[in-house]
């Protein structure tokens, strides 16, 4: 909040100082604030570290004898205050978390040996005498309370009588087990009655009591009994530490660390807590095996359990544990705000938070009648918790709810502004969910909601999920599948359209996958395009293609043939795409107008970027001498006239514009007859007065090739002329002439 985070050892010590009188001159504690600054502000960089210094300065604060609850309070309130706004939250948790637990170990350690203290010396004094007993029973800090052996209170210092809210001399005589609450757990009686009876020798526990105005007091207790000549209980000693704002500090935060500052909706935290708790998922044993022994030194246990200190969830599933399972089905909406960046790129960050606060609202509102659970997760993503689901259709109609809420325009520094959601709905039975893969399934479907066009629901399909997960899978093997051998190169004939001839071949890939079998490009090429893998693979297929190409002969006539060889998206964007095509030419001995690159539209015209970069990379290219073709045209979206300012010398009409050639032999083939004909025969009018040569793809009849050639098409490609062949074949069919010999 503070831009000046120089001022935080002042403001410290200030606070400390108002926080309560400790023997410390100012100086001193200046000098205290600034060494716990120095701590704080070298451990920001992450929540380990940050949580180890707050531990240290929490016990440092009781080492200084900063033991009132506002010194820790007031500290947190400074760190607050004068810690950098660019830290991150969850390191600020973490040190404030840290703070806390350091404060309350200190404290715990001290108030311990201080008791132990008190403890002997009440039993001393009722060994030596009265007077230093009565010294230590009136100066104590802590609660003291005396009862004889049928629990009746003997007498109590001022201390606990402010605990109890009773006058001192007026508690004489009072039942000790009057003072039991319905809200007290019910070991603590039992060990109580232990106690008397000489079943035990020392009890501790926290024990409620309510003041006259409601208030209610917490202590922190441990007895001990005095045991007599007879043999019997004699005498009870119970010493009492006011816990009150200890734990309501702590219950303080619990609440920061398990919400939203924002919206003040639950954080991804306490969703996982509750989550867990509706699904009865616990990763520990059963619970309620409390195995107490009645070993008067067993009280370790007991100190430990206060780390569940101020749980405010204790009500929340827990109910229903037991039953859990059995028909009973949960749903999980994942909801993430549609282009949510932009409002923040454009309208600033405040007003970004200012929608989310909003959106936060409405989201409650539109969960009002059955009051589901909405959690913040971070960013603009949010979580709908349906605890008890009927079916599929009862999740649905809360995601049509929520979003049809976050529909309705927002009012933003008076400017209306309509924001849509997408939401990921995961319903199924609770039998065998865990909360963290529901909500991984949840994303999940999310994302298919955002794929298939925003503003809307999807809900989770497993097999969709297995499909995902299964392409998934074959992703990440394509990088081991290269380094193993798995991949290797088939050569598609280009062939002139005019007498036959090859001018070409095209270089394509395919996958032995030693479970799969034979994959075609297509299983996998996409895959490699999403993840990176493209990169390194059309590496390889480069440096395959050019080393082949340069080894095979020179056809009887005409030209050498040329390789064509496939470039995706990602390549051209990498930057060194044109260092790899000169070495690799340079390494396979291959002349640079002997190899041509295929590249699909979409990879010249690089959407929203208008085309630059990948131009400037095209003449690089073909600066080098390569030929550069335009693959699949006609699919995507090119403009007409930018193609002519492409330094690309051939065109491939893409094989869906051929298929719509209808066979000229059939007779009077109707209305759809030769349909694309017009559209075929501009796009070759187009490449040719851009200066470009033609290559018609998927050519499967004569006719075709027929049609084809009389609209000027130069060359064609497709199972008429030849399927993709083995490497080793390629050879003899440049020797042969083609002709007839490859035809099938
Ligand atoms: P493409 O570059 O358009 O390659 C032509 C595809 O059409 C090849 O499929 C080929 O076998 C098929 N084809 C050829 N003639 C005919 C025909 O007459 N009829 C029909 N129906 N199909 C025909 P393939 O080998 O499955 O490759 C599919 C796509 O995978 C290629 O389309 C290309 O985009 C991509 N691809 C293949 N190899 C590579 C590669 O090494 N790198 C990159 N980046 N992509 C590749
Ligand atoms: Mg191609
Ligand atoms: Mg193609």
């Amino acid at each position: 909040m503070s831009e000046s985070a120089g001022d935080l050892p002042s403001a410290w010590a200030g606070a400390l100082a108002a926080a309560g009188s400790v023997p410390m001159s100012a100086a001193e504690t200046r000098a205290l604030a600034a060494v716990l600054a120095d701590w704080v502000r070298d451990a920001l960089t992450d929540p380990v570290a940050a949580r180890k210094a707050g531990s240290a300065v929490g016990s440092a604060l009781i080492d200084s004898h900063h033991t009132q609850p506002e010194s820790l309070a007031a500290s947190i309130a400074v760190l607050a205050d004068h810690l950098p706004t660019e830290i991150d939250s969850a390191v600020r948790t973490a040190l404030y978390a840290g703070l806390a637990a350091g404060y309350a170990e200190g404290l715990r350690d001290r108030t311990r040996r201080e008791q132990e203290a008190i403890r002997i010396a009440v039993l001393d004094a009722h060994r030596t005498g009265e007077a230093r007993f009565r010294a230590v029973f009136r100066g104590a800090a802590l609660g003291i309370g005396i009862a004889d052996g049928e629990g009746r209170i003997l007498e109590i210092n001022e201390p606990l009588a402010r605990m109890l809210g009773r006058d001192a001399r007026a508690a004489r005589g009072l039942e000790i087990s009057s003072l039991r609450l319905p809200t007290d757990p019910p070991e603590y009686w039992e060990h109580y009655r232990a106690l008397l009876a000489g079943r035990r020798r020392q009890m501790t526990g926290e024990k409620q009591f309510v003041l006259s105005d409601g208030e209610v007091i917490w202590a922190r207790m441990r007895a001990s009994s005095v045991i007599g000549d007879d043999g019997k209980t004699a005498l009870v000693v119970g010493l009492f530490e006011d816990i009150t704002e200890r734990r309501e500090m702590t219950e303080r935060l619990r609440h920061q660390a398990t919400h939203d500052p924002l919206t003040g909706l639950p954080n991804r935290t306490l969703l996982l807590e509750e989550l867990a708790a509706t699904l009865n998922f616990r990763d520990g044993r059963a619970e309620g095996e409390d195995t107490e022994s009645e070993d008067t030194e067993s009280t370790e246990s007991e100190d430990a359990a206060d780390a569940d200190d101020g749980d405010g969830l204790a009500e929340s599933g827990s109910a229903k544990s037991g039953e859990a399972g059995e028909g009973r089905r949960i749903a999980v909406c994942f909801l993430d705000i549609d282009g949510f960046k932009a409002v923040n790129d454009t309208l600033g960050h405040d007003a970004g938070d200012r929608l989310l606060i909003q959106i936060a609202a409405r989201l409650r509102e539109a969960v009002e009648p059955h009051a589901h659970p909405v959690a913040r997760m971070g960013g603009d993503e949010f979580v709908i918790l349906l605890p008890d689901t009927a079916g599929p259709q009862s999740a649905i109609e809360v995601a049509e709810r929520v979003l049809a809420a976050i529909r309705e325009p927002v009012l933003l520094d008076g400017r209306e502004l309509t924001v849509t959601g997408s939401i990921g709905i995961v319903e199924q039975p609770v039998e065998g969910a865990g909360p963290s893969e529901l909500l991984r399934a949840a994303d999940v479907t999310l994302y298919w909601a955002k794929a298939a066009g925003r503003d809307r629901w999807a809900l989770f399909d497993p097999q969709r999920n297995a499909r995902q997960v299964a392409r998934y899978a074959l992703s990440q093997e394509l990088p081991g599948a290269l380094e193993r051998g798995e991949l290797f190169l088939e050569y598609q004939p280009i062939v002139d359209l005019a007498d036959q001839r090859v001018r070409s071949l095209e270089a394509l890939v395919r996958w032995n996958h030693p479970r799969l079998g034979l994959l075609g490009p297509g299983r996998f090429v996409p895959l490699a395009e999403e993840t990176g893998a493209i990169v390194a693979l059309g590496r390889w297929v480069l440096r395959r293609a050019v080393a082949d190409a340069a080894t095979w002969p020179r056809p009887p006539e005409g030209a050498p043939v040329t390789v064509s060889v496939n470039v995706a998206v990602p390549q051209v964007r990498d930057p060194g795409l044109v260092r790899e095509v000169r070495d690799a030419l340079e390494a396979g001995g291959l002349p640079p107008a002997r190899l041509q690159l295929e590249l699909t539209e979409s990879a010249v015209m690089e959407p929203g970027r208008r085309g630059r970069p990948a131009v400037q990379r095209l003449r690089e290219l073909a600066d080098l001498g390569v030929r550069i073709a335009i693959d699949d045209f006609g699919t995507g979206y090119s403009n007409l006239a930018y193609l002519r300012r492409l330094p690309a010398h051939t065109l491939k009409i893409d094989s869906s514009f051929v298929k719509g050639l209808i066979p000229a032999a059939v007779p009077d083939g109707g209305a759809q007859d030769g349909s694309e004909e017009p559209i075929v025969s501009s796009l070759i009018n187009l490449a040719r007065a851009c200066g470009m040569m033609v290559i018609a793809e998927g050519v499967e009849t004569g006719a075709q090739a027929e049609t084809l050639r009389k609209l000027g098409a130069d060359t064609g490609q497709g199972y008429y002329f030849s399927r993709p062949l083995p490497a080793d074949q390629v050879p003899a069919l440049i020797l042969s002439g083609f002709g007839d010999a490859g035809r099938h």
